[in-house]
């Protein structure tokens, strides 16, 4: 059997919406944990939608209109760390969370189509922030997510799930994390220095101004 199209699954899901085109909400499943933010009772799902006729082109798409096109801004407010090939950037433009750090490489890539030695130094990078969120006193656990559905140059989400408080853990995370009050800047910058530190010690490089505040 070939992998199946877009128009069968979506046709399979379809048959499973009510009158009112929405799916039921699957109480058995994660929006009945715990860890759901919302109620059930109050909850609908919106009506579900087909699949757009095409894939929307997601910022950056061509390498010559990506940011990657221009030299790192030592100046920015959000970078916290940088070397020859990668840079962290903190959310803050506002985060409900200890820390959000974003991970790129400057090479223009996704992550499907990572030169070999971008894919290599990856894994170690990921490895030396997770141990530095952990770290952080207002941390539990460290949390890695990939989207990229709107850009498409590679950036990977690093987030600290605040410690002992285990209505926040697992994937509903991100959801929590924009009802939460923001976490006021200098304390994002003290929570993102030894992240940078822990950088600059095992890959080089310099800590931005998002870490020396
Ligand atoms: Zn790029």
């Amino acid at each position: 059997m070939e992998p199946e199209s877009i128009e069968d699954y979506y046709e399979r899901i379809a048959a499973h919406v009510g009158a009112d085109g929405r799916l039921p909400v699957a109480v058995e499943e994660m929006p009945g944990w715990d860890i759901f933010p919302y109620e059930v009772d109050s909850l609908r799902l919106k009506p579900l939608q087909p699949p757009a006729a095409t894939e929307p082109a997601r910022r950056g798409e061509d390498a010559a209109a990506c940011w990657c096109a221009n030299p790192v801004d030592p100046d920015s407010d959000s970078l916290m760390w940088w070397n020859e090939r990668w840079k962290v950037d903190l959310g803050f433009e506002g985060s409900g969370l200890p820390i959000m750090a974003w991970l790129s490489p400057l090479v223009h890539c996704d992550l499907g189509t990572m030169p070999p030695a971008v894919a290599a130094e990856l894994g170690s990078l990921v490895g030396t922030m997770a141990g530095a969120i952990e770290g952080l006193p207002s941390v539990g656990r460290a949390q890695l997510a990939k989207y990229g559905d709107g850009g498409a140059h590679l950036h990977l989400l690093l987030m600290g799930r605040p410690a002992r408080m285990l209505q926040l853990r697992g994937s509903p995370l991100l959801d929590w994390e924009e009802n939460l009050p923001r976490v006021p800047s200098e304390v994002l910058a003290s929570n993102g220095r030894p992240v940078a530190r822990a950088l600059a010690e095992a890959h080089g490089g310099w800590i931005g101004p998002a870490a020396q505040r």
